[in-house]
């Protein structure tokens, strides 16, 4: 007989769901987390979209440690001397269906293993599990150390720079355009000073994504979201990309905070925090098998995240897949098949449901944006000119805005423009 009916590797946004569901479920389970706390390593943007966490913890917001609710979005594109911006606020972003929070992963996954906690499931933390056990290309357990635990079914919540993975189902490791690097700052500042800065209401605030000179023209993005008393800002940059890059990331992200357009924001504050972390990018066509004898992948580990430009999201697809994870071992535990294809149930009900769709309907997105440099650098700047011709006035005589633009659009070229804008239309 195994040790526990389940074992869940990691406790992230993935692990904890499932493991919540297995143990409401009446099964043993024992999570194995190598932080020495949970959320001790991990890092997000992070903006949560609480649509699946509500449908676990219809609850939450009484007890989670959420910083923000999320009022206000900007998306700019940044030139090296101007910012053109789409600044969005929507009464709708405050119905509970479309809510968003920001969140601080050190406070929130906390949290969210207490819920496994409290519902019966046993933590281990600061042991990494090293291996897979197997008999017969089965998976019957985890090995950590000189430690070998058995179970009946594993699930692997581990994240996206899985080593575990490769060994449980037919993948390999991502490559360096499957993956991007993630670099993060926290800098306090007084909540009075962050509402007034972003524009929000107390207890709200803003979501906001930059294309172009953040990343110095390099495939990626930046991202700024305020918390309570903190503000998060970051970039993520294909690894790929800064492999090759004479500028590592970091200097890369102090040179976005001292952009005319973002240092106002956080001028000031002070970095409490400083992180790293990979980030899925492959989207959908880079996915591994989702189950294997003995095994489920549930969140980044199976690389359940998109970042669509405008929006990063894996946290909510992450709880979502845990969640399901959790519900389908139990199912295969009860009619006591936890095969393959006793556990396919589980890629059935992710393509049912938003997780398995979203990746689907934004699966070119990533190849989109890996193909069109010019959305890095040459976009950016076309829309710094497009403005310049719009708002700069000096006495001059002003052309018309269709004379003005014109020279603008040919200097990209009428078929690039028009190739490139078929192709982001077919991306979304
Ligand atoms: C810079 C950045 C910005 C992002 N911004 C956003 C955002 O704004 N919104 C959003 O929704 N998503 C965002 N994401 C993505 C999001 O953080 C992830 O998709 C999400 O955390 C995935 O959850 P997970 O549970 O699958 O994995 P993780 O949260 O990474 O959890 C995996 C857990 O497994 C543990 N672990 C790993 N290996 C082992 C092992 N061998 N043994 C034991 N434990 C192990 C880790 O310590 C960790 O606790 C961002 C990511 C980055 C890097």
């Amino acid at each position: 007989m195994a040790d526990f009916d389940a074992i869940v590797v990691g406790s992230g946004c993935a692990g904890p769901v499932a493991a919540y569901e297995l143990a409401k479920a009446g099964r043993s389970v024992l999570v194995v987390e190598r932080g020495t706390f949970c959320g001790a390593k991990n890092v997000s943007g992070g903006r949560l979209y609480t649509h699946s966490l509500r449908a676990v913890f219809p609850d939450f917001a009484q007890s989670a440690p959420l910083e923000r609710r999320i009022a206000r979005e900007r998306i700019t594109m940044l030139a090296p001397d101007a910012a053109t911006t789409l600044d969005v606020s929507d009464e709708l972003m405050r119905e509970e269906r479309y809510e968003s929070y920001s969140v601080l992963r050190a406070r929130f996954d906390p949290w969210l293993a207490s819920q496994a906690e409290e519902a019966g499931a046993e933590f281990i933390n600061g042991i990494a599990v090293e291996a897979l056990l197997k008999q017969d290309g089965r998976v019957t357990g985890v090995r950590a150390g000189e430690d070998e635990i058995t179970a009946d079914v594993v699930l692997l919540c581990d994240g996206v720079n899985s080593l575990l993975v490769p060994q449980a189902v037919a993948a390999s490791r991502p490559t360096p355009h499957e993956v991007a690097v993630g670099i993060k700052q926290v800098i306090a500042l007084p909540e009075r000073v962050i509402s007034d800065r972003a524009l929000c209401a107390d207890g709200e605030g803003m979501a906001w994504l930059f294309v172009g000179d953040a990343t110095g023209g390099r495939v990626g993005g930046g991202f700024l979201y305020t918390n309570r008393d903190t503000i998060s800002i970051g970039l993520v940059a294909t690894v790929a990309e800064m492999v090759d890059s004479d500028t590592p990331i970091y200097q890369l992200l102090e040179e976005f905070k001292q952009h005319p357009s973002v240092a106002p924001i956080i001028a000031g504050g002070t970095v409490v925090e400083h992180s790293g972390h990979l980030v899925a990018e492959g989207g959908y066509d880079a996915m591994p098998p989702l189950v294997g004898d003995g095994v489920l992948l549930a969140g980044e580990s199976a690389l359940m995240c998109v970042n669509a430009g405008y929006t990063v999201r894996g946290m909510d697809f992450a709880i979502a897949a845990g969640r399901q994870a959790g519900r389908s071992a139990a199912a295969a535990l009860e009619a006591g098949d936890t095969s393959a294809a006793g556990l396919a149930g589980y890629r059935t009900a992710l393509e049912e449901s938003f997780v398995l769709q979203d990746l689907k309907t934004l699966r070119r997105f990533p190849h989109f944006m890996e193909n069109t440099s010019r959305m890095f650098d040459t976009y950016p700047q076309l829309a710094r000119d497009a403005m310049r011709s719009l708002f700069l006035v000096d006495g001059t005589p002003v052309k018309p805005v269709r004379k003005a633009m014109l020279p603008l659009a040919k200097r990209v070229g009428y078929l690039n423009l028009a190739k490139d804008l078929s192709r982001g239309v077919k991306a979304l």
